[in-house]
């Protein structure tokens, strides 16, 4: 369905991933160095301290942060509708899209005229696509 958006989330995340690894890493020895200065009473401690701390607040800011972006990409997915049409009255009704629906599928009877129900159209919603196109056009 929408794979594409989802291998290109995973990828970013992959990558935000490993950029944080690599900071809490680099953080957590930048501590230990601190921990190792303050045994030797070294005055420059304090600069590792900080720094140390500094990369704990990023990693753990930029975790946050693929966390949030990463629901926005879930979000962004328009919903596929899916129309049901009656054969006999033309009666139309739109629903969401249900796993096992396909076109020309038969449900169950009408509610205004008992003739049988079936799936016309199915398609996504993409309403935003036209604005998106005149932005840059
Ligand atoms: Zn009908």
């Amino acid at each position: 369905m929408n794979e594409e958006t989802t291998a290109t989330a995973r990828r970013i995340s992959s990558i935000v991933m490993i950029v944080i690894i690599v900071v809490l890493a680099l953080s957590l020895s930048a501590l230990y160095q601190a921990y190792d200065m303050f045994i030797n009473e070294d005055p420059t401690m304090g600069y590792y301290l900080l720094i140390g701390f500094i990369g704990l607040a990023l990693s753990t800011y930029m975790l946050l942060q693929t966390r949030r972006r990463m629901r926005r990409f879930t979000l962004k997915t328009p919903p596929i509708t899916t129309t049901i049409t009656c054969s006999k009255c033309g009666f139309k009704n739109v629903r969401d899209f249900e796993r096992g629906d396909f076109i020309f599928k038969k449900l169950d009877s009408c509610s205004k005229c008992e003739g049988t129900m079936t799936i016309s159209a199915i398609y996504r919603e993409v309403k935003e696509k036209g604005k998106e196109h005149k932005i840059f056009g």
